[in-house]
């Protein structure tokens, strides 16, 4: 707040330390609650596959004999299965972005590259809903970062706009930039978001009323990897919906630029 950010001025060096070492205690309890809650939520949200997957094979068990049932049992296994694995994947990757570290060792990468990547990790899904993902926008664009990051946070963009739209939709991913950043921007006509719920969908495990897409088998936690992907970078993420018509979500992030930017920094 403005008032104690005066106070911290005008104060003397003592008092100044104090308060120094009083918000980073502050700051030290606030992550090591949030990391709290995370391990809580996560062990909450892993419970439930496996208990899931441990019923289902005591039901084929138990069905040994009627092969259908045998075939069904097991069918929903396999989608349990998926379905913990694709956690136990987005909880291994978030908890490497926890603590929005900037980047030690950012390299060019090639969007084309990365946009390549994703819609090929959603193209079965795609394929199975006959949903055209089309890219477009400026080629060749090259951002400073982190490949592995940025191909997991376009990826889960994809796959949530190949998942919240319906059969036979087209999906957008298109690219554009300034001199220092790239703007990379996934536009889907799907089911959208209600604008009371926007602000909450990046959080972790947060699912807009999970009962309405409980098919797409999410985790809840892909938003909140592209929030940090792009916090790491020194980028952010934007939202735009409207219920019922679509969604576009637009993550920047910092430019690579071989050429020299203008002239006069080239000077
Ligand atoms: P999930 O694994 O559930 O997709 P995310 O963190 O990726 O988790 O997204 C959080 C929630 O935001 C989703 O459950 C969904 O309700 C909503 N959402 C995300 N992307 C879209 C989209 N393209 N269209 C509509 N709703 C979306």
């Amino acid at each position: 707040a403005p008032a104690r950010h005066v106070t911290a001025r005008v104060a003397p060096l003592g008092a100044r330390l104090v308060l120094a070492l009083v918000e980073d205690r502050t700051r030290e309890r606030r992550v090591e609650a949030v990391r709290r809650d995370f391990v809580a939520n996560v062990s909450h949200e892993l419970k439930t596959p496996v208990g899931a997957i441990r019923l289902l094979a005591e039901a084929v068990h138990d069905a040994a004999d009627d092969p259908e049932a045998v075939k069904r049992f097991s069918d929903r296994m396999l989608t349990e299965s998926d379905r913990l694995s694709r956690l136990v994947q987005q909880v291994i990757e978030l908890s490497r972005l926890q603590g929005d570290e900037p980047l030690d060792a950012p390299i060019p990468v090639d969007i084309d590259e990365v946009i390549k990547i994703a819609v090929d990790t959603s193209a079965i899904d795609a394929d199975a809903k006959r949903i055209s993902v089309v890219t477009g926008g400026t080629p060749h664009l090259e951002v400073f970062g982190n490949e592995e990051q940025v191909t997991a946070a376009v990826a889960n963009l994809v796959a949530n706009a190949v998942s919240y739209s319906d059969c036979d939709a087209t999906v957008l991913v298109s690219t554009k930039a300034d001199d220092d950043m790239v703007e990379i921007s996934v536009v889907d006509q799907g089911i959208g978001i209600p604008a009371g719920e926007i602000d909450r969908i990046f959080e972790r495990f947060y699912r807009v009323d999970p009962a309405r897409h409980r098919s797409t088998g999410g985790t809840g936690l892909g938003l909140s990897i592209v929030k940090h992907v792009a916090a790491t970078h020194g980028g952010d993420v934007r939202v735009w919906s409207v219920e019922g018509q679509g969604s576009t979500f637009t993550l920047t992030l910092p430019r690579h630029s071989s050429a020299p930017r203008t002239q006069e920094a080239g000077r």
